[in-house]
């Protein structure tokens, strides 16, 4: 029997109580596109593990990268030493990423990649002799990660600023782009932007973002067009474009990098989440060889380099990982994932509980009228053979990418039933 009652009293489980913990559910063993519970339920995924089981779970390959890098070494210091998975890793991430991006950096986590990102930042301009350029400008409803740095950067209302006021650094916030997916971005849209980038460009390092999708903040999807200007601006402000890919690399949104819809290529980008196929926890910040050479200038070095920098069981999973992703004609799955949430979500937007019914890619969205009692929306879903978790006003799904399609109809059936049911 898993010790329930010991992982009420003593884990910390994400965002709890330790007071008022909300029920957990045991979870013996995963496989394919199934959670199967202790007491024998199995459950259709539709989280993927927040973005990062694209491949499922259980996966042969992935099993095998972990097990023959397992019988080689499982970690060595990467001070002073470098070995074949960091090495091949890296290549592949070169070559994938926009062509602008060459220097590689592994970190343990996402929001340490962000962390990197920032510091990236900062040290390029202080060892460029240019002076003053200490802080961040960011749009709000962001969402960036839990450690101090990245947190300062998470929408300052959802976020935690007034909780952590006097510790965080204070950066700037532009508004939310309000113009959708696939529209064109008006004047009004960027504005915010363009008048914060005017006002305090000799103090911004870097703006950062999530582009094109703004995933834990409020799972919208914004305009190309307001990246593509956004790009535009960070150039004639002389002010760097960090992009943070976490949720949206390696395919969720219908392109490889979220970037691509824009056509526009970062100068710092963040990886992370579906890097390893959901196995183990790895993040990459990219840099430009031009961040890079100014970081370096006048025997500058990049200061950070964390315990298990580039873990070679890591590496080797997020490898085969990526290789597993070009070998299944991905984009033609997630594109019909799409279609399939278009199609089976569209009802939804009859049903008086909701505000807005919301596709792109393998994402699929309902946001309610009201916030929902998560506990209560998890119990519902688990009733009807569905992993599905809820925050705020927000019912959504990012399956893994192998799911067919009737475990993805019974996911979006039970989105909707749930929607009618409130
Ligand atoms: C999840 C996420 C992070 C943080 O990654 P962790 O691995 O949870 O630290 C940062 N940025 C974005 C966009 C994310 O979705």
């Amino acid at each position: 029997m898993i010790d329930l009652n010991f992982d009420r009293e003593h884990l910390w489980h994400p965002y709890t109580s330790m007071e008022n913990p909300l029920p957990v559910y045991p979870v013996e063993r995963a496989e394919g596109i199934h959670l199967y519970l202790e007491n024998g339920q199995s459950l259709v995924d539709g989280m993927a593990s927040w973005w990062s089981a694209i491949h499922g779970y259980n996966h042969p390959r992935l099993n095998t990268a972990v097990t023959s890098q397992l019988d080689k070494m499982a970690h060595v210091m990467f001070g002073g030493i470098s070995h074949e998975p960091a090495i091949e890793l890296a290549k592949k991430l070169v070559s994938l990423s926009p062509q602008p991006l060459q220097k590689v950096f592994l970190a343990d986590s996402g929001s340490v990649s962000v962390e990197v990102a920032i510091k990236m930042a900062l040290q390029y301009w202080i060892n460029t002799g240019v002076s003053g350029k200490h802080r961040l400008l960011t749009i709000r409803k962001g969402y960036h990660g839990d450690t101090i740095g990245a947190m300062a950067v998470c929408d300052p209302v959802t976020g935690m600023h007034n909780l952590f006021s006097g510790l965080l650094p204070e950066h700037l916030f532009a508004d939310a782009p309000g113009c959708r997916f696939g529209q064109d971005c008006r004047e009004e849209d960027i504005r915010s932007v363009r008048d914060l980038l005017k006002a305090h460009h000799n103090e911004i390092a870097a703006l950062i973002l999530e582009p094109v999708v703004q995933g834990a903040g409020r799972m919208y999807f914004y305009s190309q067009d307001y990246l593509r200007q956004v790009r535009q601006l960070c150039d004639e402000f002389n002010v760097l474009l960090i992009a943070d890919e976490i949720a949206t690399g390696f395919g969720r949104s219908g392109k490889f990098f979220a970037c691509d819809h824009a056509g526009i290529s970062p100068d710092i980008m963040c990886l992370g989440k579906a890097l390893t196929g959901g196995y183990m926890t790895l993040a990459a910040t990219l840099c430009t060889e031009e961040v890079a050479n100014g970081i370096s200038r006048n025997q500058g070095v990049f200061m950070h380099g964390p315990t298990f920098m580039g873990n070679p069981l890591a590496c080797a999973c997020a490898l085969e990982s990526i290789q597993l992703l070009e070998d299944s004609g991905w984009q033609e799955k997630v594109l019909s994932i799409q279609g399939q949430l278009e199609e089976g979500l569209a009802p939804s937007s009859d049903i008086a509980s909701v505000a807005d019914t919301r596709v792109l890619g393998a994402i699929g969205v309902l946001e309610m009228k009201d916030p929902i009692d998560m506990a209560a929306a998890q119990a519902f879903f688990v009733e009807r053979g569905v992993w599905i978790r809820p925050f705020g006003k927000l019912v959504y799904i990012m399956p893994p990418y192998v799911i067919e399609k009737p475990d993805l109809a019974l996911l979006m059936d039970s989105m909707i039933a749930f929607a009618h049911a409130l």
